[in-house]
């Protein structure tokens, strides 16, 4: 496919093709339907992604902001899992050993319910503020204050001492005019430092994540395109570096002097993530065939399959594989989540306890970092299922 797109949104070059094109998938991956009727109607949006030659940006030029709507219904937290939030922890030590910020006030851009915000300033004795349209108001008086919408220059003190903004970047239908908006409200003679967590692209595209290209997410970063989208919007980057097992991609920044230019910074990453992403359409289709070919055979050996993971990995793994019947139901541990339907394919959502009645003799876990969790689980729940990861090339088959 070789359609002319818009310029990058990360770097402003010009060069990009589209590489990807998946029509009328659903627009709200973590937005579970109350009833399957609703889930098989959710709203549904393109996706064609287009790479630019420049800084290896994944972008999906198709997006329509209007369709991709966060509410109180967004249920996106991950703190459910022991991985996870050991990874948080460890996280918070590190900003509270990096930055000063004992007495003084840390504030994060889509906080969701204010999990980190509060694990962070209990590490570094800081304040907390923030703010999230899915914010919903607990009626708690102490911690964190917590604006229930999404950033505006105003919601931000000028005496904020750090700007931590994990995981909302990649939603943002212009990131660059996002973080402009954001360097802007913190004046020009700021130099406060800022912290920006997003997906890394290449373990979307390496490292078997092919079921983390969502509606959602408009930009997939790479070091370079995330490190020169920060510099255009006036930070300093002082560091980019992968975390979280290669998943997360974490910039370390500065609010700068404005005018600064963006260059060719890390231009072999650019490389990388432009070589990647020429392989993604083939990438995507086998995982899609792979994984068809498997649940049919599956269901014909009257095999009960269960996808371990209600998230944004496990909705979008159901819908482009288009599992149907094929699959049981979708597992998982955010009580939150039980009950409730997978938009687009509408399988039900369960938590493990229901497992034992479920009976699966297979779970696909969506995660690889969780397999040893859910392993520890369903042992503890007395199903004895062989579990495997949505790996999408072939690879050991333990069924
Ligand atoms: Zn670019």
């Amino acid at each position: 496919v070789s359609t002319p797109t818009p310029r990058c949104p990360a770097c402003g070059g010009g060069d990009c093709r589209e590489i990807l094109a998946a029509p009328g998938v659903p627009a709200l991956c973590n937005a579970l339907a109350a009833d399957r009727a609703a889930a098989l109607a959710a709203p549904r949006g393109d996706l064609r992604l287009a790479s630019c030659a420049d800084c290896g940006h994944l972008f999906n030029h198709a997006f329509a902001p209007d369709l991709a709507v966060y509410d109180a219904d967004y249920e996106n937290p991950l703190h459910h899992s022991a991985v996870f939030r050991d990874y948080v922890e460890v996280l918070a030590r590190d900003l509270a050993r990096r930055h000063d910020l004992a007495g003084r006030l840390v504030f994060e851009i889509a906080c969701g319910q204010g999990d980190f915000l509060r694990r962070l300033c209990a590490v570094a004795g800081a304040r907390g503020a923030g703010c999230d349209p899915g914010f919903r108001d607990g009626g708690g008086g102490d911690g964190p204050a917590i604006a229930p919408q999404a950033f505006a220059p105003g919601l931000l003190p000028p005496e904020t001492a750090l700007v931590c903004c994990r995981h909302a970047l990649e939603h943002a239908a212009d990131p660059l005019a996002f973080l402009r908006d954001v360097r802007a409200a913190l004046g020009p003679d700021a130099r406060t430092p800022g912290y920006w967590e997003v997906p890394d692209v290449r373990w979307t595209l390496r490292d078997g994540g092919v079921w983390d290209l969502i509606y959602e997410h408009p930009s997939y970063f790479g070091p370079a395109s995330l490190a020169r989208v920060l510099m255009r919007a006036g930070f300093a980057v002082e560091a980019v570096a992968a975390g979280y097992g290669g998943q997360f991609l974490a910039a370390h920044v500065r609010a700068a002097a404005p005018g600064r230019a963006a260059g060719a910074a890390f231009a072999a990453e650019a490389a990388e993530a432009r070589r990647l992403a020429a392989a993604l359409g083939s990438t995507v289709e086998s995982a899609r065939r792979l994984w068809r070919a498997r649940l049919a055979a599956h269901a014909a050996a009257g095999r009960r399959v269960a996808v371990w993971g209600a998230g944004s990995k496990g909705v979008s793994f159901l819908n482009l594989t288009g599992a149907g019947d094929a699959v049981v139901c979708v597992v998982d541990i955010n009580p939150l989540k039980r009950g409730r339907y997978v938009p687009g394919t509408g399988h039900p959502v369960v938590a493990p306890g229901d497992l034992p009645e479920l009976r699966p003799g297979l779970v696909v876990v969506m995660n690889p970092l969780y397999v040893d969790e859910v392993r520890r689980t369903l042992a503890g729940l007395g199903v004895a299922a062989a579990v495997v990861v949505a790996s999408p090339t072939p690879g050991e088959e333990p069924w």
